[in-house]
């Protein structure tokens, strides 16, 4: 007798499985399916429903769960160059001038188109019900001012024009897409007193594959796209992602509501194209010292063959621009399938999940390439059922609505169901891009990173150019920190449950991908983001195989040691900063806290040996001791059940349950969305942010903190003594 799994499937026939079962023409046909109608966020029952019922035929138990969400949705948009006295320019309307209180004289001299262009080679770009170009949560509003570019719109852009005095008060800003969040870079022009963003799409930023360089456009060729836009959220997410009416509880019927001040703009704010923001940006020459003469995070863009030299401005007080955002706010359902196979052990389960909702008609790869895997995973795992698989733990399934406004359908779910989550949950396996080009990246946290790298060892890649070669060998093999931007958010630092987040993203050499863009197509995907679904099937494999050791294995395969090194390394980037910052290194020797993480370190080796033995011993028993005894059965199953306790539950250890200084939703002392970056992950964001602010007793206090954490942490793995003892004979 085995080791209590299933009679019928082992884990290697599983595995097997779940490495053959996945096939390229199903992935395209979901793909095909997910990207053929639009499926905006509260928008797409239908595909909720169709969703549940592929599942159920998969054989898993299925069911759609709706929360009723406080969103925007498009009615109406303009964005105008407005010139005094300027020549070939036809006349402004009366009524407009006297709206804008603006004198005689004015005229239009750009009208931005603000649509994508309809194609013949991608038919779903010409649908009627196409999404028109807009921001999610962004502020109704008609304003008419001077604009300044301000550069990508990072905290630092801006603290760059603020020193060299450039007036922005009163001005709109004019900002590229790329670096951080985009609703902070939004955030940040309110705060400093700007009315308007305007927010464009540089082709400076998509690498070698650019028109400049004689590339053609899609749809001939892989460079972008030059009408695309990238519509998205402006959220300000480094405060609280999920519904903003409800941060923290979930948005059921009836609940209270929250004021949204503070959490998304109040400014209006839209997305443009290059091709739309060409015109303003040539208006800008002259005026203003130049961009890259405030040091190299302002590089021109790579619009200069176009003309443009990227001055910073202000435009001229002739020269204004008209920006008018018109959004319908409205509570209205969301719609998550949530799929289930129960396991023989109830109390551990491993998650995993996709958005559905995409701001556009298409989204073949953000989120759909990661939606047709999923199905193909669940159907692996459905063939698996059938030849009577029982998984050892429980598996969850999730197809997140309302990711784009801000990660709503996960963060809701994680807000309603924190209780059973915190006892139960082993691990959040998110895949949103599951493929838009050939480079395989992820983020982990550290106690997944061994488990992650094993499994891309285990998956061919789909370059052959190396016969052989697997995933793992042809990626760089940087796990980064988790930040946010996707749904293992509320996962990661809401519930304290360990994450990974993968996917395969475009490289220098791959087709330029056209983020939350209609030319993100099924076409588009069909001939230049994964011709042959090849990537496709290879993040479906990955998942599976992640989720199967997770699920599968006796001992959870995790690897505590990693988090302890882990956190030694993001203290000594702590430190740095400090050095760097130049504060009085009496703020950041961080004894109690270096000396904390050490004893975290001697108990996490001693633990990650045990739980290794413990687990040879499991496998040494299922195999070749027939004799083995009830008796020595129960204590080993005692031993093992122990261990996995520990290592369920060590994420949450970190978990400070009044929050971060200013934005209490955010429960992880380790890991949080980066205050200014959103996307990009800060460590130990109690100590960075204190720094940032030069505030000493904010460092002190949240070292007290955490060193508290890291001592339970440590309490919790035990001092290398182990209750259950096995003896042998
Ligand atoms: N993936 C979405 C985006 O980057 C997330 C939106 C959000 O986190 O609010 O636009
Ligand atoms: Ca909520
Ligand atoms: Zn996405
Ligand atoms: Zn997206």
């Amino acid at each position: 007798e085995s080791w209590p799994q299933s009679k019928s499937v082992s884990y290697e026939e599983l595995q097997e499985i779940l490495i053959e079962t996945p096939k390229a023409e199903k992935a395209r046909e979901w793909s095909q399916y997910y990207t053929s109608g639009p499926h905006l966020a509260g928008k797409n029952l239908s595909q909720a429903v169709w969703t549940k019922e592929r599942w159920e035929e998969f054989g898993v138990e299925s069911d759609v769960v709706s929360y009723d969400v406080y969103v925007n949705y498009p009615l109406g948009h303009r964005l105008a160059l407005l010139e005094k006295r300027g020549k070939g320019t036809r006349d402004l309307e009366t009524a407009d001038q006297k709206e804008h209180g603006l004198g005689d004289g004015w005229k239009v001299k750009y009208e931005a188109s603000l649509e994508e262009d309809v194609l013949e080679e991608d038919p779903t770009t010409g649908l009627p019900s196409r999404i028109p170009t807009f921001h999610g949560y962004s502020a109704s509003g008609n304003v008419t001012a001077q604009y300044v570019y301000v550069n990508y719109g990072t905290y630092q852009d801006y603290e760059d024009l603020v020193k060299a005095k450039v007036d922005l008060a009163g001005k709109i800003a004019l900002i590229k897409y790329g670096g951080i969040f985009r609703g902070l870079k939004i955030k940040r022009a309110s705060e400093l007193g700007m009315i308007g963003a305007v927010i464009y799409s540089d082709p400076g930023d998509d690498g070698a594959v650019t028109s400049e360089n004689g590339t053609e456009t899609y749809p001939k060729g892989p460079a972008r796209e030059p009408s695309s836009v990238q519509r998205g959220s402006a959220q300000y997410l480094s405060v609280a992602p999920g519904d903003p009416t409800t941060p923290g509880y979930p948005s059921l019927p009836g609940v209270p509501r929250q004021s949204v001040n503070g959490s998304i703009p109040d400014i209006p704010s839209i997305p443009i194209s290059y091709l739309d923001a060409l015109p303003l940006l040539r208006a800008l020459n002259c005026h203003g010292p130049k961009a890259s003469s405030f040091g190299k995070e302002w590089h021109a863009g790579g619009l200069g063959y176009k003309g443009v030299e990227y001055n910073i401005g202000p435009s001229p007080p002739n020269l204004a621009l008209n920006l008018v955002n018109e959004q319908e706010y409205v509570t209205t359902p969301m719609w998550n399938v949530i799929g289930i196979i129960n396991g023989t052990i109830p109390d551990e389960v491993v998650i995993l999940g996709n958005h559905r909702d995409a701001w556009i008609v298409g989204g073949a790869g953000d989120p759909n390439s990661g939606s047709a895997a999923l199905n193909e995973v669940i159907r692996s795992f459905g063939v698996a059922l059938q030849k009577g698989w029982k998984p050892m733990r429980t598996i969850v399934f999730a197809s997140w609505d309302g990711e784009e406004y801000g990660l709503i359908g996960s963060t809701e779910w994680v807000e309603e169901y924190i209780p059973w989550l915190s006892h139960a949950t082993v691990a959040y396996l998110n895949v949103d891009v599951g493929t838009t080009g050939s480079h395989f990246t992820a983020a982990a946290a550290p106690l997944l990173n061994k488990a992650l790298i094993e499994i891309t060892q285990l998956v061919p890649s789909p370059n052959q150019t190396v016969a052989g070669q697997t995933v793992g060998d042809v990626w760089n093999g940087h796990i980064r920190t988790m930040g946010s931007g996707s749904d293992f958010t509320a996962f990661q630092d809401f519930a304290g449950i360990p994450c990974v987040d993968m996917g395969f993203n475009a490289g220098p050499e791959d087709a330029v991908y056209h983020y939350h863009s209609n030319y993100d197509s099924f076409a588009w995907m069909d001939r230049f983001g994964d011709p042959g679904f090849h990537y496709h099937v290879t993040i479906t494999k990955l998942w599976a195989l992640l989720a199967a050791k997770i699920v599968e294995t006796p001992v959870i395969q995790f690897n505590a040691t990693d988090y302890a090194v882990a956190l030694a390394g993001y203290l000594d980037s702590v430190k740095a900063k400090g050095t760097a910052l130049s504060v009085d290194p009496e703020i950041f020797a961080f004894g109690d806290l270096t000396a904390a993480i050490a004893n975290l370190h001697t108990a996490a080796v001693a633990f990650d040996a045990h739980a290794s033995s413990v687990s040879h011993r499991v496998s040494h028993a299922s195999t070749s001791i027939p004799w083995y005894s009830f008796y020595s059965r129960a204590r080993l199953y005692a031993a093992v059940r122990s261990v996995n306790t520990k290592y369920k539950t060590l994420e949450r250890q970190f978990l400070h349950a009044p929050g971060l200084d200013g934005r209490a939703w955010f429960k992880h002392v380790v890991f949080a969305p980066g205050l200014w970056t959103g996307y990009a992950g800060a460590t130990f964001p109690g100590l960075v942010e204190g720094l940032d602010a030069g505030d000493r007793q904010a460092v002190r206090r949240w070292e007290g903190i955490i060193t508290g954490l890291v001592k339970d942490a440590t309490a919790l793995l035990g001092k290398g003594k182990y209750g259950v003892e096995m003896e042998w004979g």
